[in-house]
């Protein structure tokens, strides 16, 4: 499905609107969307927003989209054959991304202590950038949803694409966060160093191949310092810098600031 945007920013001066569209737009159904910018008061929600009489009986409304509903009232549902790119991404992503977007469009519009702050949005998103994981029937990226899998008994579910089952990868987990460890993942000061979130300056780590065994994979040290490593039988081993540790469940990482475990 291909569609056409054109985004307009304009003084409206009168309580009619005219608008000149590119002529690729002429016998096409169009969807207009008029948001004020300036708007300092901000508009009761109880009152409905309806379309000047002159269009009564030409369009359709599809439910107030000025007024923030909570995801319990259908009302500003997407409708499917019209909003179909929310109806299939929506799924796609993990839950606690889908938590942040449902409490920034609701709750967050009214109350400014629920907003979603702008540190809370980069850590979603690295959150989100550590939890792609690779379809291994068709490649594509999936997302690592631990919400979703606790609720299914481990399962992972499907692949969005090919709608095969889902293989997870190793992960390694860093105190609170999980990240997926694919065949190209990298690890930067952001994920090793508590005082330096969101630097992804210097590569520290990379997930690597052996190179005389291809079954074998490992987390490289690319960093000048010296990592710690712990067996799943007890036993300790220095990981010096340009050595790596085999991908094993149950394995722990001194890394220096931070100690991660990894897992399957
Ligand atoms: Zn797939």
């Amino acid at each position: 499905m291909f569609m056409q945007v054109q985004r307009l920013i304009e003084t409206v001066t009168s309580p009619r609107l005219v608008i000149d569209l590119p002529g690729s737009f002429v016998n096409h159904r169009v969807e207009i969307l008029v948001l004020t910018l300036d708007d300092h008061q901000p508009v009761s929600s109880g009152k409905k927003r309806t379309p000047p009489p002159q269009f009564a009986g030409r369009v359709r409304e599809l439910g107030d989209v000025m007024s923030s509903v909570p995801p319990s009232d259908d009302a500003n549902r997407p409708v499917p054959g019209l909003h179909d790119n929310p109806l299939a991404y929506w799924p796609i992503y993990p839950q606690f991304l889908r938590d942040r977007f449902t409490r920034a469009f609701t709750a967050g519009l009214h109350d400014p202590h629920a907003r979603i702050r702008e540190s809370e949005w980069r850590a979603t998103l690295m959150q989100l950038r550590d939890a792609i994981l690779y379809c291994g029937q068709c490649g594509a990226e999936n997302f690592y949803d631990g919400e979703s899998l606790r609720a299914n008994g481990g399962q992972p579910g499907a692949c969005w694409s090919c709608r095969q089952p889902l293989t997870l990868p190793f992960r390694l987990r860093l105190g609170r966060e999980v990240i997926m460890l694919n065949h190209d993942t990298q690890l930067y000061p952001h994920h090793l160093d508590p005082q330096r979130l969101y630097d992804l300056s210097q590569l520290l780590a990379a997930v690597q191949q052996h190179p005389q065994n291809p079954n074998l994979w490992g987390l490289k040290n690319l960093s000048a310092v010296k990592w710690a490593m712990t067996m799943a039988d007890g036993t300790i081993h220095d990981v010096e810098p340009g050595r790596s540790v085999g991908l094993a469940v149950g394995v722990r990482v001194n890394f220096g600031p931070v100690e991660g475990e990894i897992r399957i």
